[in-house]
């Protein structure tokens, strides 16, 4: 969908900077950059339970792409810039397709002109500019921007982010293995299991297959999943399990009781972040830990789960809840009620660098997605890969986000 109808040229803005010595945003670009890539094994063996499942038309069986030696695949991906008249620019993405042309849509004219180091004024000003910014796709736009604004402003004073942030605090910072896409077949989850924890991971993440839509059946191989997992793993090593919005309060209260004595450091969002009283009910009745928050946006949306006693942590995620700005509000929200903030990691540059800038005891690691990172990755130079289950931010100036040149074939701008 992105470029179709919105494109302009992109120098149509250039030297519009005011005669202040200050930095000026002179253009707001989306890159998409496309290239060809050998395809390394199956993306995905099993995929997790959905909300669409609860209607028989989507509720189907998964069948695993396996592709033929020596296949090839065409991807591409989008990228923020944000250029300044000093030749500063600012890079964020991957950023996904349906929020990411709000950017040059509805934010590119609020944005050239503008002082980019005073990126607090250029939050408020993108919030106050749109009645509906509050939450969704204008907030994770937003996101883009604010992410985009802070690799700028490393950049423009030579600094990684997570110094700018205050830090570095933890050195390095823990990752969990989030293990989506894997088989949640037992004898293959275990392996995996034993595999990722002897790379050093202190805690592993597993994703229900199943929902209220399948029944006993169903609901005994979801209790199956965590049994293999703890067996697998042993009583000190932390669990957590995803439900991605997909149950309802019955169906999350028998699989908590029966789940309960395994353990788990969290059951992640059993049903929509909205339904406040819904996860504070799960979170009475069914004896575990509950998480969510990778579908919040904002302080105040958190505030409010935070008020009703309805979670044990929060997941927000900076690509998505406000970007770095708003993350780190959210973290001093979250510390001032004492629940962690472990964000959710669509990508992981920025909460990587926010993570390195907080203690641990406000925000004691960050997602890992196994298989997904390095598809997120793919354009990038170098690999942000943990080593012994931790990770370190990059050092250089910015979030350290460079695409490598040698990967992309294509490469277009839509503005
Ligand atoms: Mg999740």
């Amino acid at each position: 969908m992105f470029g179709t109808g919105t494109a302009r040229p992109c120098k149509e803005n250039a030297g519009r900077a005011s005669n202040s010595a200050r930095m000026r945003i002179i253009e707001v670009v989306l890159v998409e950059v496309s290239g060809e890539f050998a395809v390394e094994g199956p993306f995905s063996e099993e995929r997790r339970v959905d909300p669409l499942d609860v209607y028989r038309e989507f509720n189907r069986s998964f069948s695993p792409y396996r592709p033929e030696p020596g296949a090839r695949a065409r991807h591409r991906d989008l990228f923020l810039e944000i250029r300044t008249d000093e030749g500063v620019t600012g890079l964020f993405g991957p950023v996904d397709g349906p929020h990411a042309t709000i950017v040059p849509r509805e934010m590119r004219g609020l944005l050239i002109g503008r002082d980019p180091l005073a990126i607090e004024a250029i939050w408020d000003v993108l919030l106050r500019r749109d009645r509906h910014a509050r939450g969704g796709y204008y907030m994770m736009a937003m996101s883009a921007v604010d992410c985009a604004l802070w690799d700028l402003k490393g950049k423009a004073l030579g600094l990684p982010v997570y110094r700018l942030l205050g830090g570095p605090v933890q050195e390095p910072v823990r990752a969990y293995a989030s293990m989506l896409g894997f088989s949640i077949e037992p004898e293959a989850l275990a392996r995996r299991a034993r595999e990722h924890q002897a790379l050093g991971y202190h805690a592993q993440k597993w994703f229900f297959r199943h929902g209220p839509a399948d029944g006993g059946e169903g609901a005994s191989r979801n209790v199956a999943m965590v049994r293999a997992a703890r067996e697998a793993v042993g009583d000190d090593a932390a669990l957590m399990f995803d439900a991605f919005n997909s149950w309802d309060v019955p169906y999350a209260v028998d699989i908590g009781r029966r789940i309960a004595g395994y353990r788990p450091a969290w059951l992640e969002e059993p049903v929509p972040c909205d339904r406040i009283e819904a996860l504070r009910a799960i979170r009475e009745r069914a004896g575990v830990p509950i998480a969510t928050g990778e579908h919040l946006y904002s302080r105040w949306q958190v505030r409010d789960l935070l008020d009703a006693e309805a979670v044990d942590v929060i997941q927000a995620d900076p690509d998505w809840c406000g970007g770095i700005t708003e993350l780190l509000k959210i973290a001093t929200v979250c510390s001032a009620y004492g629940v962690p903030l472990c964000p959710h990691g669509h990508s992981l540059h920025a909460a990587l660098h926010v993570a390195a800038a907080l203690p641990a005891t406000v925000l004691p690691q960050v997602e890992f997605l196994i298989l997904h990172q390095p598809h997120k990755q793919r354009f990038m130079r170098g690999d942000l890969q943990p080593e012994g289950g931790v990770l370190r931010p990059p050092e250089a100036p910015g979030l350290g986000i460079e695409l490598d040149e040698a990967k992309i074939d294509e490469r277009r701008e839509i503005c």
